[in-house]
């Protein structure tokens, strides 16, 4: 048996490693190392697979983020809600620009901020929400955009761990995630479900002007080479991480799809066991199991943690600190209630490996570990 990693980008490469080492050489036989030809084709055929009008290409996702907050020209002290539960990026770049992060509390089932408790959030400095699409699938989108249209609200969606995954809205309709709101922002760190050999990110919108906006944010404020018509930022994806993920792009169904079928053999043999919940998926999502995220009751998470770390069977614990408990968000962050939910999450939860090339054998193995674990 393969040695177990929580992200097998190894064996990946090796079934893609001629076109993914041809990708790399042309760029380095071009020379044309930063916003090469290769930058706009891949940018091209991501608006084409998440059918959206503009891609704009970013350094990474959490600079997406920010030149997504920095598009929208909010006012010192206005409110963005986002969840307390997730990665710090959201709420990070909120707080650096000077904007104050409202952190909400997420739904037990899904890890997703709710649409009541965004509701209950809303003031009248409240200016954006930024959902996220943790672990894989949607938040409630088709709900937030109705508080956006009420409140007057900008909606930046993080989908830097749900790339490809799609909204299934009441009337059957679908759409990707980072499709739906003003902006959507993704990453393309190499773990991620597209992810690339070192840090990307990019932009999603519709908006023509946004587009323009933050493709000059994102090269030093400029439209016409040196002269700079706000303050921007340098953050570029360069065109061998683009090369990579051009060469990747065709791939990422496939990709998602293992991930899927591993999720539903962890499913099938986890979910009967007494003091595991495994994860739920929404009516109104698709799921691309970024991460597969189990909660462990009765205070055992760790023990088994170590248990299966003891059998050579990585397990992680993401997040293990909710963000209003944060060092870093103790003078700038608003609490929006006791945000409850996330305190719970952050002590039960635990993902086990989930990648594009676990095998049968692999997850035979970690499956029986755990249940040898709960005695079972
Ligand atoms: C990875 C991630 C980010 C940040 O992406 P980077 O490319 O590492 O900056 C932001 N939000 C979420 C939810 C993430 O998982």
């Amino acid at each position: 048996m393969r040695k177990i990693q929580m992200v097998d980008l190894g064996t990946q490469y090796q079934k893609i490693k001629e076109e993914i080492d041809g990708a790399i050489s042309q760029v380095i036989d071009s020379t044309s190392f930063i916003k090469g030809p290769k930058v706009e084709e891949f940018s091209n055929h991501l608006a084409i697979y998440m059918n959206v009008k503009h891609v704009i290409p970013c350094g990474n996702g959490t600079d997406a983020l920010q030149i997504a907050l920095m598009a929208l020209n909010l006012q010192p002290s206005d409110e963005v809600i986002c969840p307390s539960f997730t990665f710090i990026s959201s709420a990070e770049v909120i707080g650096l620009l000077g904007y104050r992060p409202v952190l909400v509390d997420v739904d037990y089932d899904s890890f997703n901020i709710t649409a009541q408790n965004i509701r209950n959030a809303i003031t009248e400095r409240t200016k954006a929400i930024i959902p996220v699409h943790l672990f894989g699938q949607a938040a409630p989108m088709e709900e937030i955009m109705e508080i956006a249209r009420e409140h007057d609200l900008y909606v930046v969606e993080d989908t830097a761990q749900a790339i490809g995954a799609e909204y299934i809205f009441r009337d059957g309709t679908r759409k990707k995630l980072g499709t739906i709101g003003t902006i959507g922002c993704t990453s393309f760190f190499p773990s991620k479900n597209l992810g690339c050999y070192g840090d990307g990110g990019a932009l999603f919108t519709d908006d023509d002007n946004l587009a323009q906006i933050m493709k000059m944010t994102a090269n030093h404020g400029m439209r016409v080479r040196y002269h700079h018509e706000r303050l921007g930022i340098n953050s570029r994806l360069d065109s061998i991480q683009a090369a990579v993920l051009d060469a990747k792009l065709p791939y990422l169904d496939r990709y998602n799809r293992s991930r899927y079928e591993a999720a539903q053999v962890y499913n099938r043999a986890l979910e009967s066991i007494e003091g595991v919940v495994t994860p739920k998926q929404k009516d109104y999502s698709t799921h691309v199991y970024h991460q597969y995220t189990l909660k462990i009751k009765d205070g055992k998470r760790d023990a088994l943690r170590d248990f299966l770390m003891k059998n050579d069977i990585p397990a992680m614990i993401y997040y293990p600190i909710p963000l209003h408990k944060q060092e870093a968000f103790s003078h700038i962050a608003l609490q929006n209630g006791s945000l409850e939910v996330s305190e719970l999450l952050a002590e039960q939860v635990l993902s086990l490996p989930m990648h594009t090339e676990l095998d049968a054998s692999q997850q035979d193995y970690i499956i029986s570990k755990v249940k040898e674990f709960f005695n079972e």
